[in-house]
């Protein structure tokens, strides 16, 4: 198959724009590997290592852990895919330093970025929807308070685990992560910007008509 309509999708936004959704259904869609940085962190967390430990105590303080263990992470991800599949980014690139060597672990594997999307919402919407985020602990599904479940003692629908609040998912938490998106993350959505590969999305519609748009460019 030619490598040209391998799908190889950065998906960029704010904490809450539902980037992740839409990386979901794009995977589910164009059959795609979603490699989902945030979901790996959190795996890497519940080990109890001193690897482990110093991750559950950089996230759960809504702080970025060092990007050479992002780097590694995408790297170890993308060799096992097959090079008939397409890979959907979510959660990386975070900051610039992540980019090149993005590029670099493409270029390796005969990849190259295809589309840049990113998923625009406000400040205040990122906020309204992070105090109503919970996570299923064993799973990673995530669901809204009062939307997708009546409250948070409820068993996880999909796999019966507990349905928990993020820790990072506190005013605080919410409000370190908005800053170091401003400070690290925007400078990458500039970066795609200038290079004129960034797809503006409204991210503040349904998640269908997200998508719908999305596919648009697809
Ligand atoms: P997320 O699920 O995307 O909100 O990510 C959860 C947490 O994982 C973030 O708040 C960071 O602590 C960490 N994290 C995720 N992606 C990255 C990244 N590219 N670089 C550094 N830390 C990250």
């Amino acid at each position: 198959m030619s490598n040209k309509k391998i799908l190889n999708i950065i998906l960029l936004g704010p904490q809450g724009s539902g980037k992740g959704t839409q990386a979901k259904l794009l995977a589910n869609k164009f059959k795609l590997e979603h490699i989902e940085i945030g979901n790996a962190l959190r795996e890497i967390k519940k080990d109890d290592t001193i690897l482990g430990r110093e991750v559950a105590q950089i996230i759960d303080k809504g702080k970025m852990v060092p990007f050479q263990l992002v780097v590694k992470i995408v790297d170890k991800e993308v060799a096992i895919i097959s090079a008939n599949k397409g890979i959907v980014f979510d959660g990386t690139p975070r900051r610039l330093v992540e980019i090149k060597p993005l590029e670099k672990i493409l270029k390796k594997n005969g990849r190259h970025i295809t589309h840049v999307f990113f998923v625009q919402i406000s400040e205040r919407e990122t906020i309204n929807r992070l105090s109503k985020r919970y996570i299923c602990s064993q799973c990673n599904k995530i669901f809204i308070l009062e939307k997708d479940v009546a409250n948070k003692s409820r068993k996880c629908p999909k796999c019966g685990g507990n349905i928990i609040r993020r820790k990072d998912d506190t005013p605080e938490g919410i409000k370190k992560r908005l800053a170091l998106y401003q400070e690290r993350t925007f400078p990458v959505v500039e970066y795609y910007r200038q290079q004129q590969k960034l797809i503006k999305i409204n991210g503040e519609q349904s998640i269908e008509n997200v998508f719908k748009d999305i596919k648009l460019y697809l």
